[in-house]
């Protein structure tokens, strides 16, 4: 792997050959302003097709070439980590506040600011020491067959260890983060007791071993094989938005359930895909500028569109195919916490048998 920072004649060629995937837009014979002005390496864990177009739209507004690489967030943090003051990244996107934790935790970021961040990211959705910030929104809630259960049925993610959910829930694997942070956030709403008590009952109402991926669960909850499941809300707008009838059917089969909602309780839990600035970082302004500008109007309405994500920013309207199930309150317990609690989350969910 090139090293910018023993290489002053790095070019972008050089570190494309590397990349999986590789994006450069922007015009080259820009005035460069410093050997490496003009240019962002972004390592990302988002699919090339859920992050590419903001990029190619920041590039052109900003004149600034973006080199993109993407992965799986795993692999992408112990590529980070492996490179560590040698990586060419400069700013890392992945998903879920647990992974950007880690990304924390294991010295690959480091804590930054802008002159605008801090006001249009709300504070729960940014990293409490500023390592990383919150780009688009995603609530896990439950979602139900109507044909098999009754809306008055459901109330809150604890009710769901009530013995009379035995045999009618789906669930992804615990090894997935986005169940993880779930838990983590009821540890730290619930306490560590009630938590592994909820998690001994939830996982006694299975009705089979957990299997696939959330859009897996939805399906699985449309054909019947259960009555409930949690999923992300991007999964269920993006079945809704979907080119394959099948996938519309399951969208039209289901009904989206907003858990604690009630005036006294903490609302649906939310997580976010995010991005951080890398501890290697050389193109340090023009992170900045992309990461203000992936949180501007344009780009939060973006994520709504094409990614059936809710904004961070407010007054960027939902996405339309979530719009039919109307607002609900959103917890806004500080997404932080999902980190600091996630190895105990992880260790409760084992102790409850949560394949
Ligand atoms: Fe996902």
């Amino acid at each position: 792997m090139t090293n910018k920072k023993t290489n002053p004649s790095f070019v972008p060629s050089a570190f494309m050959k590397a990349t999986l995937a590789t994006l450069v837009t922007g015009s080259m014979a820009a005035p460069m302003l410093a050997s490496a002005a003009g240019e962002v390496n972004v390592y990302s864990a988002r699919k090339e097709a859920l992050i590419a177009p903001a990029l190619e739209a920041f590039s052109e507004k900003h004149d600034v070439t973006v080199n993109l690489v993407t992965g799986s967030a795993d692999a992408l943090l112990r590529r980070l980590q492996v490179e560590g003051s040698a990586s060419p990244a400069d700013v890392f996107i992945t998903v879920d506040a647990g992974r950007l934790y880690r990304a924390k935790d294991a010295g690959v970021l480091q804590p930054f600011e802008t002159p605008v961040l801090d006001d249009v990211v709300p504070d729960h959705l940014h990293d409490r020491d500023g390592y990383w910030y919150g780009l688009s929104q995603r609530a896990r809630v439950i979602f139900y067959n109507p044909e098999t259960v009754d809306a008055d049925e459901l109330s809150t993610y604890e009710d769901l260890a009530d013995p009379k959910w035995k045999g009618r829930i789906c669930a992804r694997s615990s090894s997935n983060i986005y169940n993880q942070s779930l838990v983590a956030s009821m540890i730290e709403a619930d306490g560590k007791e009630a938590t592994q008590e909820w998690l001994n009952g939830f996982v006694a109402n299975f009705a089979r071993p957990p299997f696939g991926g959330d859009t897996d669960q939805l399906k699985a909850v449309a054909a019947g094989v259960c009555d409930v499941t949690l999923a992300n809300t991007y999964y269920f707008g993006r079945l809704g938005q979907s080119d394959n009838a099948q996938d519309r059917e399951v969208y039209e089969a289901l009904e989206l359930f907003w858990p604690n909602q009630a005036e006294d309780d903490r609302g649906a839990h939310v997580n976010v895909s995010g991005i951080g600035l890398t501890q290697s970082a050389t193109n340090v302004d023009n992170a900045k500028l992309l990461v203000e500008y992936l949180t501007n109007h344009e780009s939060q309405e973006w994520y709504a569109k094409v990614n059936n994500e809710y904004p961070v920013v407010e007054g960027v309207a939902p996405p339309a195919s979530l719009q039919p199930f109307g607002e609900f309150k959103a917890d806004s317990m500080s997404l932080s916490v999902l980190g600091d609690n996630n190895r105990m989350a992880v260790e409760m969910m084992d102790t409850a048998g949560w394949k």
